[in-house]
């Protein structure tokens, strides 16, 4: 079995491993890496594909699957549930692109995908070629799946992104579920972090936002579409803001995606509540309402480079509202204007440069990610002999991969980008 990355190798962004058997050749996730001046896409597939398995809907793992679709039409698997997140967060990207006049896939390529795309329940072995495949749920977003394969005798698992501990929305990672295997390629974003614990850091999230609204002051939440979105929606209830919490931006059509699965969701009453309790901002007339009282906004886009959320954030500064806070609860990567805001509290929005030193500027670490004890965990389970790195820094990849070479009698490899490995050779029989 040759495994190559054609993308996210040593970096976070574009995923896309290619796995060939003697007959089979498989392709996992193939995302695009949004940065500017124009976004990175993974190394192009030449050749016949058996089938596209994806892991679950972020662009850094589907953004790039439309280019597949010129001149070929091959299947792409995906877990039950991200189908719908697929087709809004790729028309977004296509509609973002667009008016930057970047270089993106065709509207007819989108099409074509959608006609192959199938969706796969956690734990229905489904075959591919000579493969066979069982996805388990990841814990990180809806509809996200580790993916367990079995190619020419050879046990694979591809880990995807997961969360090996429960949040508000989602039940953990199926760790204790996932089979042994020979090889795996793990993502390692948090491989030399670890996270607090989640209900401290809830507690602390909630006393945050309810210092500024007692003091007669907003909140700015700016959020990821997808998860964050929800799951602070579900927090903020759950926790008795008393004020008006309105919810803007493409987390709108997302949150009404995350409730048509209530099997996918860890608490589903809590989270339907939450979401009728939350004001749904509707157009331009109630967004220039939400400063005239104590309020909270939780609104797209998580690192600032577009949405409402940047029409908030003009808006408090004009205004120079008293008590503002700017919380984030997601991971700022470096060059996004939401990076900039949280370390030098400036922004620039429409060409104004808008200073927020007027404003208490925090970062919560909601991350939907396992940190490194949720790595460590998965290789003890899996017991590989072949560990491959993915999806993460090269500092991150180095902690996890000297973890291995301490506590695991398995060879690690952190491959460069297009690097085949021919990991048959080191396959223990
Ligand atoms: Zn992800
Ligand atoms: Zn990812």
């Amino acid at each position: 079995m040759k495994i190559t990355l054609n993308g996210a190798a040593n970096e976070v962004g574009r995923s896309g491993v290619l796995v060939e058997g003697n007959n089979t050749r498989l392709l996992f996730d193939y995302g695009v890496k949004l940065q500017e001046p124009k976004p990175a896409y993974p190394l192009p597939i030449n050749g016949y594909l058996d089938g596209v398995i994806l892991s679950h809907a972020h662009l850094d793992h589907s953004g790039a699957l439309p280019l597949l679709y010129k001149g070929s039409e091959p299947k792409t698997f995906m877990p039950f549930g991200s189908y719908e997140l697929v087709d809004i967060l790729l028309k977004d990207f296509l509609k973002i692109a667009r008016m930057k006049k970047q270089e993106v896939w065709y509207e007819s390529h989108l099409k074509r995908f959608k006609r192959n795309a199938v969706e796969i329940d956690y734990h229905k072995e489904t075959k591919v070629g000579d493969a066979s495949f069982t996805y388990y749920d990841a814990g990180h977003i809806l509809g996200s799946a580790m993916t367990y394969v079995e190619l020419d005798g050879t046990r694979f698992i591809y880990s995807g992104d997961y969360k090996d501990t429960e949040t508000r929305l989602h039940r953990p990672a199926e760790v204790d579920k996932i089979p042994e295997a020979d090889v795996i390629t793990i993502e390692t974003t948090y491989g030399n972090r670890e996270h607090p614990d989640r209900g401290e850091l809830e507690k602390q999230f909630v006393e945050e936002v309810k210092k500024s609204i007692e003091a007669g002051g907003n909140v700015l939440l700016p959020a990821f579409a997808v998860g964050r979105s929800q799951e602070i929606a579900e927090l903020l209830y759950s926790h008795n803001v008393d004020v008006p919490v309105y919810l803007d931006g493409m987390s709108q059509d997302v949150a009404e995606v995350y409730l048509e699965y209530p099997e996918l969701i860890r608490d589903y009453e809590e989270l339907y509540n939450a979401l009728k309790w939350v004001n749904w901002i509707a157009d331009e007339r109630e967004r220039k309402k939400v400063f005239d009282e104590p309020s909270v906004v939780i609104s797209t886009a998580g690192m600032l480079n577009g949405g409402p959320i940047l029409y908030y954030l003009l808006t408090a500064h004009q205004k120079k509202i008293d008590n503002l806070s700017i919380l984030f609860t997601g991971y700022q990567v470096e060059g996004t204007p939401g990076r900039e805001l949280r370390e030098k509290k400036r922004i620039n929005v429409d060409g104004y440069d808008l200073d927020f030193s007027f404003a208490n500027i925090q970062y919560f670490d909601f991350s939907a990610h396992c940190d490194k004890h949720g790595i460590h965990r998965l290789l003890k389970k899996v017991n590989p002999s072949v560990v491959i790195l993915n999806h993460g820094d090269p500092e991150s990849e180095d902690e996890v991969r000297n973890w291995v070479l301490d506590n695991l009698g398995a060879r690690v490899f952190k491959p460069k980008i297009g690097e085949t490995l021919d990991v048959s050779n080191y396959v223990r029989k």
